[in-house]
């Protein structure tokens, strides 16, 4: 590990004025995935920026009937809020299916947005990466690539996002809160993150100098019809080869609204809006999840080892609607 300055402003703005300007200077909270990025060497800030003892750790109600959550808001106090177990049940579910209790303790929601893929080849720095070294290649396209993505990759890198909160937050329409020099400003959930196009080593849309301050949930959070369905290699503690976030809304038999968000799939949490408005209007039931499955995964495309992920999402498609159909799991 190499040697680096460590500061820890006493306000948001003057963390914000800490990394103005500056490359190589980082902001570290939970430090789950940064520190373990450090210690293989892969990334290598000068200086650390430490904002976990900032006032960005509540849960609030919005004027608007959501909830607004901190930033720096542990994983394991946001799934166990009475509020968000409540109203949505999706989102509890989805953190509590990633990473092991003690990283749950520590990690927090700014820092579940912006963590980084777990490519073997990211963290190898022996093998060629375009998202670790821009330009060096993908050690994934013609290596072991069972983990990677089957939509919305490209020549220059096939990661996914190992996030399972983001999927449930793609699916709910979140909004991500920023701030930096320029001020402040409130992202799309789904403009957050970014396909890997010829720009791998950019994860997401946000400044380098800019600071994720909240999460803002909507009103409306799916309580009744909802799930999160996570599939992985072992029971606990691996990230998903496919996990789907599921939320219908039913009357008179009938699907008024469908969401759906897929991860371990892309370079972001995968959402189709054409494959949601085909399920409106549409009874409940395992034919119609089929049909918006194959159609969500129409551009689907495997790799040497991870073609199997096809025939996976479509089932786990089809499995978390029937179960978010059903009601959802207490
Ligand atoms: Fe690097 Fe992306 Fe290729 Fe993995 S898939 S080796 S992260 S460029």
């Amino acid at each position: 590990m190499r040697a680096f300055t460590y500061s820890r402003p006493d306000s948001v703005e003057a963390a914000v004025q800490a990394i103005a300007g500056k490359e190589a200077v980082r902001f570290v909270a939970g430090g789950t995935n940064l520190l373990d990025l450090m210690k293989a060497d892969v990334m290598r800030p000068a200086h650390l920026v430490d904002i976990s003892r900032l006032p960005l750790d509540r849960i609030e109600e919005t004027d608007g009937g959501g909830l607004r959550l901190g930033a720096l808001a542990r994983n394991a106090d946001t799934a166990w809020d009475e509020r968000v177990r409540t109203r949505y049940p999706m989102l509890a579910k989805a953190i509590l299916a990633g990473a092991s209790a003690q990283l749950r303790n520590m990690a927090t929601n700014g820092g579940n947005l912006l963590q980084r893929t777990r490519c073997y080849y990211f963290y190898d720095t022996a093998t060629p990466c375009n998202k670790r070294q821009p330009g060096s290649g993908c050690g994934a396209l013609t290596g072991i690539n069972r983990i990677h993505a089957i939509l919305g990759a490209s020549d220059h890198c096939i990661a996914v996002h190992p996030s399972d909160l983001c999927v449930a937050l793609a699916a709910l329409d979140a909004m991500v809160h920023a701030t930096g020099p320029q001020g402040s400003r409130a992202i799309p959930f789904a403009e957050f993150h970014r396909l890997p196009g010829d720009q791998p080593e950019r994860d997401n849309t946000l400044a380098a100098d800019e600071m994720v301050t909240a999460i803002e949930l909507p009103p409306e959070g799916s309580a009744a019809h909802s799930t999160y369905l996570k599939t992985r290699d072992r029971a606990s503690y691996a990230f998903a080869l496919v996990s789907v976030a599921a939320a219908l809304e039913i009357a008179d038999g009938t699907i008024r609204q469908a969401r759906l968000a897929l991860g371990g799939v892309a370079h972001k949490p995968w959402r189709d809006p054409e494959a949601e408005a085909l399920l409106v209007g549409k009874p409940p039931a395992a034919g119609s999840f089929r049909a918006a499955a194959k159609h969500l995964l129409r551009d689907a495309r495997g790799y040497e080892h991870n073609a199997f992920k096809i025939d996976l999402a479509e089932s786990a498609i089809v499995r978390a609607m029937e179960e978010a159909a059903g009601g959802t799991a207490p």
